[in-house]
């Protein structure tokens, strides 16, 4: 990597960028507009000025690439509900404790009782319950392709085990199918898109394709160090130039072209694809993942019976708008004002890899 990062190699793709995002925009008649749908993207373009350095050359516009940002409001209250069962442990990654439900976070939560611990792996659930038996350990499953496998296995540990006292709420969502809803969008100004290296590690290149082919735009799987960044926004300058839209893979060092097979097949052994609820997008067609039903007594859902959820997002909190691209985190009149990390309105604003987060601590000044 010391390669990748050095400061000279760096500024001279930085220069050959500029120079082509001229001619690009001289093309379109403005600047290029490309969207990354990865939230460590997100981080990483804030964190390295990335954003800033290329201003005025091309906008880079975060999608829906946070899983907790992305994580409907109805789930939130699902699983707000679960930790006020009083038999109840949820365990969870520390990014959700924070998250605004319609009246509490799962940290106001705790501090009034409920048992809510953070864990920093599934695995970590499933050992709390075993050394737990007299209470329910509930792990609340938020994440892309990249962390349902990890789920697996954690399940598959607990199903060997014959745990009757642990249980998962998948809130799960796979990639591609909220990027063809994207797409769809007759607004959607973007004209490529830095696509999730870690999403796909494990789907491989295939399951985007459908971006250029269908929709005539470039992508480019990327990774996270800068160079990888400048890398991919020159490859998808370089497209829009010939007119050739491709998905391609820049990120061979991790990505294969085909994924990760054994990560897909542990996935696919307990969960199947099913509609689910996207904050800002509604119900995407076959985007969760649900548990299969052989392992129904492992499902949360099923086990506490819980009702219905009340549909709600805070007033005033545009997260909705911000994950379909429609505007950038200083276009919500909130950000920064009423809504800051410590006290935060929408999950853009809590999540380490939220937009608004990165925004506030690394851009807020720009
Ligand atoms: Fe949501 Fe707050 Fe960001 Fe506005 S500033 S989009 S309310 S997180």
């Amino acid at each position: 990597l010391n390669r990748w990062r050095e400061a000279d190699i760096n500024r001279k793709l930085l220069a050959r960028v500029i120079v082509l995002s001229r001619a690009v925009a001289e093309r379109l008649g403005r600047v290029p507009v490309f969207m990354e749908v990865c939230g460590t993207h997100t981080v990483a373009i804030s964190r390295t000025g990335l954003r800033n350095l290329l201003s005025g050359h091309m906008e880079l516009r975060s999608g829906p690439g946070c899983p907790v940002c992305v994580t409907d409001a109805g789930d939130i209250e699902q699983m707000i509900m679960l930790a006020r069962v009083p038999e109840v442990t949820v365990t969870t990654f520390g990014d959700m404790m924070r998250v605004p439900g319609h009246a509490a976070s799962l940290e106001e939560e705790r501090a009034r009782g409920a048992q809510v611990q953070v864990v920093y792996s599934p695995a970590d659930a499933v050992e709390l319950a075993e050394a737990q038996p007299d209470r329910q350990v509930v792990f609340l499953g938020v994440g892309f392709e990249t962390t349902a496998p990890t789920v697996a296995v954690a399940l598959s540990r607990a199903v060997e085990k014959k745990l009757p006292n642990f249980s998962i709420y998948s809130a799960h969502k796979i990639v591609p199918p909220v990027m063809r809803v994207l797409l769809q969008d007759p607004d959607l100004a973007v004209d490529g898109f830095i696509l999730p290296g870690h999403v796909c590690a494990v789907t491989g290149r295939a399951p985007f394709d459908f971006i250029a082919g269908e929709f005539g735009l470039p992508a480019v799987i990327t990774g996270f160090e800068p160079l990888d960044i400048l890398s991919s926004v020159y490859r998808l300058l370089e497209q829009i130039l010939s007119g050739e839209p491709l998905v391609t893979n820049g990120y061979t060092r991790v990505v294969r072209e085909t994924g990760n097979r054994e990560a897909r097949a542990v996935m696919n052994r307990y969960f199947k694809p099913v509609d689910a609820s996207w904050r800002g997008f509604g119900t995407v067609p076959g985007s969760g993942l649900q548990l299969r039903d052989r392992f129904r007594d492992y499902d949360a859902a099923c086990r506490f019976h819980l009702p219905a959820p009340v549909y709600t997002v805070r007033a005033g909190c545009r997260c909705g708008d911000l994950l379909r691209g429609k505007i950038t985190p200083r276009q919500c009149p909130l950000f920064a004002a009423a809504c800051t990390p410590a006290r935060p309105v929408g999950p853009c604003m809590v999540s380490s890899e939220g937009a608004c987060a990165a925004y506030y601590q690394y851009e807020r000044n720009n």
